[in-house]
């Protein structure tokens, strides 16, 4: 039998429309170092409206398609994120920080047609615009001087300013029915190894979502909650930050290009966040920070940390110094990005309750997930059988752009292959031990470089760790831990073997050894254990 229910499609539009109506008091704040550039969610929505007039007619935008975005996150970057799917154009967020190459290669593979950048991004896009061999218009956010772009990209592109653009354009736009499945927005993979791939997500993928973000067992969001968001919108769509604050009524604050920890710590005192979401580098630094300065983080309840695994000695020290929960989540591009988010269950307390919440988290109802061996045997959901993890549901994606099939590679039977080794529990919760890439095999056994990693980051003297594995005659490969102390502070290799020695098998304790004064992020601030590997594998002290 066939439902009764109506066909209503899942649409972005229909996101946008209830923010700026039922929540349109609520606010998008932007740091600009000097007073801030607020809107409301009703204005968001009328400046949606004339983005979308003036992408149609002045640029040309029909059908599905792509307008990239080059931009901090901001009000402007926020309008985008509606008005280009709810014209039913697909969004395209490129990664500021990609090579140039890569970003000029995302851009052609997308077949970006307009692109918007921030005016402070101009010269960054001008290195790659020329190019971006299909885009024929630049819409410029801010007043900059867009010389750069056309001594670059010649007559091939027309510039215009947003101001300038939007003026006089009607604030309503009778915004199309479109088909849920389509593409609303795409992210490309940061690309460590080989091209950066795409993932379309769906109006539908992302309404589900969305959703499921505003639920207490994941962001927990409601008209109270003003959440400041430092993922940037060019990775993995902000972790869904954005389109959930507007079913929720959640406020937004936005740190545009002030990402260092003074004007995080003041936006944080001055705009009174109560959710913050951001990679554990930024927590680190702001942790020093904190540590050496005034500031009232009164207001900061939680905070999502993710994208690389979390430090437990982080997670205390804001628990016990400042009284910040740091949650931790994990999730990837290819997953919109939620995978897991860690709420201890029901009823534990004390160190039971911190135990889970030490672990990646618990998969939502969106999420199935599974354990798979090295052989392509299914382990079992037992918290102790450790293999690759794999999931599968309706906002997860099934192949990437462009290609034909699933690759076989990150793709089995209708699943993802994550690429991250671990345990599932029976009541759903992850364990990641490593990257499958960046596990360390040393005499036919495992080393997890996150385990050795947390462990570091509990010492006192020890700001950030990176472990890497080296190649080792005997062992096959052996840990090389490189190490940032905070600063005035130092330890000698005895000293940290010693004190690992309190938490981690001896046979897995590093041998070599190296000081450095900042570890290598990649273009999402994680740590890129690539170059780490490249740059420290020789010379370092054994
Ligand atoms: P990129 O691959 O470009 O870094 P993603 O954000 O999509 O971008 O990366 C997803 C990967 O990040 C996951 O597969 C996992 O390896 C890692 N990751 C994300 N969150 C966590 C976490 N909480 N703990 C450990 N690893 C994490």
């Amino acid at each position: 039998m066939r439902s009764t229910m109506m066909d209503t499609p899942l649409q972005v539009a229909r996101i946008l429309e209830h923010g700026a109506t039922v929540h349109g008091t609520a606010e998008v704040v932007t740091w600009t170092g000097a007073e801030p550039r607020r809107m409301t969610y009703a204005e968001v929505a009328r400046t949606a409206a004339r983005l979308a007039h003036a992408l149609r007619n002045e640029c040309g935008v029909t059908g599905d398609e792509r307008v990239g975005t080059f931009m901090w996150n901001n009000n402007e970057h926020l309008v985008a994120y509606f008005a280009v799917p709810s014209m039913g154009a697909v969004l395209h967020t490129l990664n500021i920080r990609l090579f140039p190459d890569q970003v000029a290669y995302v851009a052609n593979h997308a077949e970006d047609r307009v692109v918007l950048v921030d005016s402070t991004l101009i010269p960054l896009l001008a290195r790659v615009i020329g190019e971006m061999t299909t885009v024929r218009h630049v819409v410029v956010v801010g007043g900059g001087d867009p010389a750069p772009l056309l001594a670059a990209a010649g007559d091939r592109i027309v510039v215009h300013h947003w101001d300038a653009l939007l003026a006089d354009r009607p604030e309503v736009y009778d915004w199309p029915a479109v088909d849920e499945r389509d593409a609303a927005a795409l992210c490309y993979t940061s690309g460590t190894t080989g091209h950066p791939k795409g993932v379309a997500y769906s109006h539908r993928s992302i309404y589900l979502h969305s959703l499921q973000i505003c639920l207490p067992e994941a962001f927990g969001l409601d008209p109270s909650t003003r959440e400041l968001v430092i993922v940037p919108m060019f990775h993995a769509m902000s972790w869904g930050l954005p389109y959930a604050a507007f079913l929720s009524g959640a406020s937004l604050v936005m740190p545009d290009r002030f990402l260092q920890a003074a004007p995080i710590a003041e936006m944080i005192a001055t705009e009174r966040p109560t959710l913050a979401a951001a990679v554990p580098t930024i927590w680190t630094d702001l942790l020093a920070y904190l540590d050496t300065h005034e500031v009232d983080v009164s207001g900061l309840r939680e905070v999502i940390v993710g994208g690389s695994a979390c430090p437990p000695a982080l997670m205390h020290a804001f628990a016990e110094r400042y009284g910040i929960e740091l949650v931790h989540a994990w999730g990837m591009t290819e997953m919109s990005p939620l995978g897991s988010v860690s709420r201890p269950p029901a009823g534990a307390t004390g160190e039971d309750a911190w135990r889970y919440r030490y672990t990646q988290g618990r998969v939502p109802a969106g999420v199935d997930a599974r354990i798979v061996g090295p052989d392509a045997t299914v382990l079992p959901a037992d918290g102790t059988s450790v293999g690759e993890l794999e999931v599968r549901g309706p906002w997860v994606t099934a192949r990437y752009l462009g290609d034909e099939a699933p690759d076989g590679e990150k793709f089995r039977d209708g699943w993802l292959r994550t690429g991250d080794v671990g345990t599932l529990s029976p009541d759903g919760f992850i364990v990641l031990t490593d990257r499958s890439k960046d596990v360390i095999k040393s005499g036919g056994e495992w080393i997890s470089s996150v385990e050795l990693e947390n462990a570091l980051m509990a010492h006192p003297a020890v700001l950030e760790a990176c472990v890497v594995g080296v190649p080792d005659e005997r062992w096959d490969e052996r840990p090389l831990a490189t190490v940032v102390f905070r600063e005035g502070a130092s330890a000698t290799p005895e000293d940290l073997r010693e004190f690992l020695a309190g938490s981690v098998a001896r046979w897995q304790l590093p041998e070599r050894w190296a000081f450095i004064e900042a570890v290598p992020k990649t273009s999402v601030g994680k740590f890129d254990k690539k170059v780490v590997r490249a740059r420290y594998a020789d010379g370092a002290l054994q």
